[in-house]
């Protein structure tokens, strides 16, 4: 190995955000180990990695211990979008609990920095605005988006009590909703489902009345966030907020879509789902000052970017 160089394992390294990561990572001149059930990774999100010798992929469940030699682990095996995770919601909670259990176990064998993909869910629909990392939340136990919410609250809670209990050297990031290429055309998040909807000349879906908001962070400003966060002195642990503070409401990302796309599509009003946030904004501030990180596109070049992917595989 040269000198620099860092094996490092990727957990959902085929699925949307973790591809990139692994590109990134093999470009900063690491060897990668991608590990991934395919759940909802994809093996076209990584077929151009294939070549690369310092690129390995080991079809994997976290669910179950997972023994290899690694030097970092990035943790981000979970599904993301609300029909995926609750399509087999016992089975999301197991990822985010045992899978977090099983690569934190082999983090202190290894002795290996470990980052978590944690999620601004877990402030729930909040009563604080924007979301600042001191808020604890407002999250349904037994609600339909549960099994995600609480998993990703327990992940967290065993990721510190690892950190208290055994000296882990641990990173937990809060990722607010990140979009760009490589999403799934039926991924069933909004930005896709917008950006599909557009292209194919179908109405959008608006759940509700549009009136709720996100903010929507552009997948390369999010993959920076996360390695400079791997990147940061022992002492940090975060968790922070990694995400794009400009806010959004559903209807407002629907004119975009149309107007980005040059789309004809019109407006269909749907029930919105239950324990749908009202609203969500990061407080960045941590980001700023710890990681010297902001996100720099903006979500018109986003979109744009986004749109040329699915123009090319719709
Ligand atoms: P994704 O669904 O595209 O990727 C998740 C990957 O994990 C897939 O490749 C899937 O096959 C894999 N996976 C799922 N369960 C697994 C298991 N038990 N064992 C091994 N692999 C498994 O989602 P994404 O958007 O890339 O999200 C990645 C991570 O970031 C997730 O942990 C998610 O909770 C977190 N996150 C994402 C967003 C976002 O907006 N994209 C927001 C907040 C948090
Ligand atoms: N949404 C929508 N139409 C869709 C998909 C989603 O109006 O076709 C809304 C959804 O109800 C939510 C927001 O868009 O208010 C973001 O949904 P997404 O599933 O992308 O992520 P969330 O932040 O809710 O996890």
């Amino acid at each position: 190995m040269t000198t620099g160089t860092k094996r490092i394992l990727v957990t959902g390294g085929s699925g949307f955000l973790g591809s990139h990561l692994c590109e990134r990572l093999l470009s900063g001149g690491h060897e990668v180990l991608c590990v991934d059930n395919f759940y909802t990774g994809r093996k076209a999100n990584i077929i151009h990695l294939m070549e690369n010798p310092y690129f390995e992929v080991m079809r994997h469940d976290i669910c179950f211990p997972l023994y290899v030699e690694v030097d970092e682990i990035y943790n981000l095996a979970c599904p993301a979008s609300p029909v995926h995770y609750q399509f087999d919601p016992v089975q999301t909670t197991k990822t985010s609990v045992h899978g977090s259990i099983n690569m934190l176990g082999l983090a202190k064998r290894l002795k290996a920095k470990i980052l978590l993909a944690s999620t601004s869910e877990v402030y729930g629909d909040p009563t604080v605005h924007p979301q600042p990392e001191s808020y604890w939340g407002n999250v349904n136990t037994i609600g339909l988006r549960s099994c995600y919410d609480e998993g990703k609250r327990c992940a967290e809670t065993l990721f510190f009590d690892y950190h208290r209990q055994h000296g882990l050297k641990i990173k937990v990031a809060r990722i607010f909703n990140t979009y760009g290429p490589r999403m799934l055309p039926n991924d069933g998040r909004v930005v896709s489902n917008f950006i599909v909807q557009a292209l194919k000349g179908e109405d959008i879906t608006v759940y509700g009345d549009g009136s709720q908001t996100r903010s929507f962070c552009f997948v390369d400003d999010m993959v920076d966030g996360l390695v400079r966060l791997m990147n940061t002195t022992d002492d940090f642990t975060g968790p922070v907020n990694i995400g794009n503070p400009g806010e959004f409401s559903i209807l407002e990302l629907a004119e975009r879509v149309i107007e980005l796309t040059g789309s004809n599509s019109g407006l269909s009003f749907k029930p919105l789902p239950s324990d749908d946030p009202r609203q969500r904004k990061p407080d960045i501030s941590v980001a700023r000052k710890v990681l010297g990180w902001e996100p720099s596109m903006d979500l018109g070049r986003g979109l744009e970017k986004t749109i040329g992917y699915f123009r090319k595989i719709v």
